[in-house]
């Protein structure tokens, strides 16, 4: 057991602070061990296998970070005829298990051959690429419980679908399960076209991945019907960074956010993250969500959006404010024609106490709702009959009241000036 260890150094993206404990067992005897030694200090476990599929916050984990390796890489194979059924530790490279298998004849792992990381990494994410997966091989997946108990899951229980796993899953309810080895069943095919596929697909990635700079393989899911690269390079993002940060939508794949020259922290690739989730819902409506696992503390920002009713609800509000209780400029003829941004309106609004009431009352509520999320950026939409005036207002006070309470904030104005004539 080790402390204070720097996970950017674990992580393929290059970046993420130090975890408070950290241990690579060799058995799972040793892994029952560390799970005790957490839960007498009370302490959050994290597993991380090749750490290819994680964004580790630059004040990294304040807890127990089990790394799953070499000491766990063990390999089995059992031939029975022309199948072959093999036993692999979870902390086997998939690289090594796909070119070991390739290379005695067996297909089905071609797919594995050029994804990063560890056999129980790719169980738990459901690993996959050019139309191959874990689901089709991995027959039974060992691991030890969060009681410290070994046991074992089997076909459809592993609850294999896309990037997700039983694992994953339990994850989501914070339960750690640490997978110790897997089962998968393979069969003998022809030598010539093994290799080939394994060329094919390592040719594929080298002429189309940005495999030589930092980073997790694709940031986002596949939304469905969409490729999240391509909205991307639609949403005109191709080697978008913010204000020239390190970190980057690669300009040689828009799926993948790269951190040039591992020069970006971890903060500064999650902000890259929301921003081009941001950008692209408001080009397309389409939500990506991330795929890479985004473990510990991030700053989130808030978006505040100011609308007009009239116009629509925004889809992606998380939590709706509504200011039309408020007196309205519009009914004052001079005013009408400003927005909310200029001063004569802000003086008006700020002249009726239930105001600062009701922007008080936005404070508690956002701060309650914000309470309730995690690790996820977070949108409050304020909205008034037309979006020009009342909104407007309420959007900026809130926003400067949320960054004086250290919440990183944007303010976007959706529907002003989109029509003066009307009631706003
Ligand atoms: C250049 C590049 C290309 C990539 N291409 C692909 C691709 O084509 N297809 C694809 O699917 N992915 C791809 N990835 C993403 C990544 O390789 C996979 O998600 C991989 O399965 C992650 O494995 P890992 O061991 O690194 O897991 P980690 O990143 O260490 O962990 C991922 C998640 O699995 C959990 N976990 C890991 N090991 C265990 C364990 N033993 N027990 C319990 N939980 C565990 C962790 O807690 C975490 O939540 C790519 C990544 C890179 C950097």
């Amino acid at each position: 057991m080790r402390e204070s260890v720097l996970l950017k150094n674990y992580t393929t993206f290059k970046c993420g602070g130090p975890a408070r404990f950290f241990d690579e067992p060799q058995s799972e005897e040793e892994i029952i061990s560390d799970l005790r030694f957490a839960n007498e200090r009370k302490i959050p476990v994290f597993i991380l296998g090749g750490g290819a599929n994680c964004l580790i916050s630059d004040r990294g984990f304040d807890g127990l970070v089990i790394r799953i390796g070499k000491g766990l890489s063990d390999i089995g194979i059992k031939t029975n005829g022309d199948t072959a059924t093999v036993t692999a530790g979870a902390g086997m490279l998939l690289r090594g298990l796909a070119t070991t298998l390739a290379s005695q004849g067996y297909e089905g792992t071609e797919f594995a051959c050029g994804i990063p990381g560890t056999v129980g990494g790719g169980v738990f994410m459901n690993a996959g690429a050019y139309g191959g997966e874990m689901k089709d091989i991995v027959k039974s997946v060992r691991y030890i419980n969060d009681k410290g108990e070994p046991c074992e899951v089997t076909g459809d229980a592993l609850k294999l679908g896309y990037r997700t796993s039983i694992f994953s899953q339990m994850a989501k309810n914070g339960k750690t399960f640490v997978i110790t080895s897997v089962t998968l069943e393979v069969h003998k095919g022809d030598p010539a076209q093994i290799s080939g596929k394994i060329e094919e697909f390592s040719s594929k990635r080298t002429s189309s991945q940005p495999l030589d700079v930092p980073s997790a393989g694709s940031t986002f899911k596949r939304p469905e019907g969409y490729f999240a690269g391509k909205l991307i390079d639609d949403a005109g993002l191709r080697g978008y960074s913010i204000d020239g940060s390190a970190a980057q939508v690669s300009p040689k794949h828009c799926g993948f956010v790269v951190n040039n020259g591992g020069e970006a922290s971890a903060q500064d690739v999650y902000d890259l993250i929301c921003d081009v989730s941001d950008k692209v819902f408001d080009k397309f409506g389409v939500r990506l969500e991330p795929e890479v696992r985004i473990v510990g503390f991030f700053a989130r920002k808030i978006r505040v959006m100011s609308f007009g009713f009239k116009y629509g609800v925004p889809e992606d509000a998380d939590l709706i404010l509504d200011a039309r209780s408020l007196k309205n400029p519009y009914w004052v003829e001079e005013l009408r024609p400003l927005s909310g941004l200029d001063q004569p309106i802000i003086d008006y609004i700020e002249s009726f106490e239930e105001t600062e009431s009701l922007i008080c009352g936005f404070r508690e509520e956002s701060v309650h709702a914000l309470r309730q999320r995690n690790n996820s950026g977070f949108n409050i939409a304020v909205g008034c009959t037309g979006g020009h005036h009342r909104s407007v207002y309420c959007a900026v006070r809130l926003a400067s009241i949320l960054a004086d309470m250290g919440y990183r904030t944007e303010v976007v104005h959706r529907d002003i000036l989109k029509d003066t004539s009307d009631e706003q």
